[in-house]
């Protein structure tokens, strides 16, 4: 099979170890059976790289990641590297990397599988089914704005940051979200404080031209941030695609988790602008940390992980068929009571990482015929 794609792999920290042989299992059933050719090369992150080279992130895999087609990141951090310069702490080569990549937007299903709809914060019923997708400005906004800074004070100190959006950073990020929403149910809910902020009056008026003048087929909402975070816990169903800019996404995004049931299960991607030779940088890793307390056990769920190998399938090289057997399969498995220790219900016996990621392959090559 030609149009070979080239995925950088990072195992980074703690479970990474752990996750990310056993997502390769799952890459290499796409290789074996000729549905896809995969180039893939691996790399270091975080305390590892740290531990190796002295910096949580080199030049040279930064390179590596940018001439990739995708990469594939597990986790960083842990204790071990709690002590050292805050610059050289592993989640430094991980903000590193997403901002010298450009991912200005970052993608993050809410999803409940309808074996584990009992595992959600809210009552099944209101989860069962549940399939949105938040968006989220990544690079922008308060948590990048200049100036930022502490100074002395009257009465003590002062903190102050600056939130700033233009037009540009707007409608890139916007523009993600009507072309999900396309694919999708054509509904996509922007997200701000048009109320109170000057950003986010911008925001709203530059992302109803934006729907004007393009994505008319699509049908575009506006609500605020608060009422926004009250319907999600109260009726999340009702979204398809929730765009947002970075901070309210962070938020939104950590309770939209919450309806998931386990961080073990949560997929993402971040997502840069294509050049103009159609290359696009990408990064895809779950949403969870190193779980240092469960590091080397060998019960960590890979199903994160190996959830976010299926969104690069979809999102970075258009294979849908490939992405859709992926789902299918961990949906499966799971509806057969397959379960690793942190998504177990009482009776059932966990099985391993390495476990679970056999019965993935295993109903891959059933379902696939
Ligand atoms: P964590 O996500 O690592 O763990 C939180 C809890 O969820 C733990 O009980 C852990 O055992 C459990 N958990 C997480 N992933 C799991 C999986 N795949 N299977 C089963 N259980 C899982 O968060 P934390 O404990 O707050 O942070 C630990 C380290 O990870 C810290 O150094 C933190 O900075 C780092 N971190 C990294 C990322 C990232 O790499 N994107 C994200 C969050 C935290």
């Amino acid at each position: 099979m030609s149009n070979k794609k080239k995925i950088l792999l990072l195992p980074g920290d703690g479970i990474g170890h752990e996750i990310t042989p056993a997502t390769r299992r799952v890459i290499d059933w796409f290789q074996s059976t000729g549905r896809a050719n995969f180039e893939i090369t691996n790399g270091l992150i975080g305390g590892s790289s740290y531990d190796a080279h002295g910096t949580p992130l080199t030049d040279d895999t930064l390179a590596q990641a940018k001439a990739s087609d995708a990469v594939l990141l597990a986790c960083i951090g842990g204790p071990k590297w709690d002590a050292i310069p805050f610059e050289l702490r592993p989640e430094r080569g991980l903000l590193k990397i997403r901002k010298e990549m450009g991912l200005f937007a970052n993608l993050r299903p809410a999803l409940v599988f309808d074996a584990l709809a009992d595992a959600s914060s809210l009552k099944s019923e209101f989860v069962k089914g549940l399939d949105i997708m938040i968006i989220r400005e990544l690079i922008g906004g308060l948590y990048f704005g200049q100036p930022r800074g502490i100074e002395d004070a009257p009465g003590g100190r002062r903190g102050y940051n600056t939130m700033t959006y233009s037009t540009p950073e707007i409608e890139r990020v916007a523009r993600v979200g009507f072309e999900l929403a396309r694919k999708r149910n054509k509904k996509l809910c922007s997200v701000d404080k048009a109320n109170v902020l000057e950003t986010s009056i911008v925001w709203r008026e530059d992302i109803t031209k934006l729907h004007a003048a393009e994505y008319s087929d699509v049908e575009l909402s506006h609500m605020y941030v608060d009422a926004c975070a009250m319907h999600l816990a109260r009726a999340p169903r009702d979204f398809d695609v929730i765009v947002t800019e970075n901070m309210f996404g962070d938020i939104l995004s950590d309770l939209a988790s919450t309806l998931s049931g386990s961080l073990g299960m949560l997929p993402s991607a971040s997502l840069g602008a294509a050049d103009a030779n159609g290359h696009q940088c990408a990064i895809y890793e779950p949403v969870h940390g190193s779980a240092p307390d469960i590091t080397g056990k060998g019960i960590a769920n890979p199903l994160a992980m190996i959830l976010s190998f299926a969104m690069m399938m979809r999102y970075s090289f258009d294979m849908t068929d490939n992405a859709d057997l992926v789902e299918q399969a961990v949906q499966n498995v799971l509806k057969a009571g397959v379960r690793t220790a942190d998504i177990a219900e009482k009776g059932q016996k966990p099985v391993s990482t390495d476990d679970m990621a056999d019965s993935v392959v295993k109903e891959l090559g059933l379902i696939a015929g």
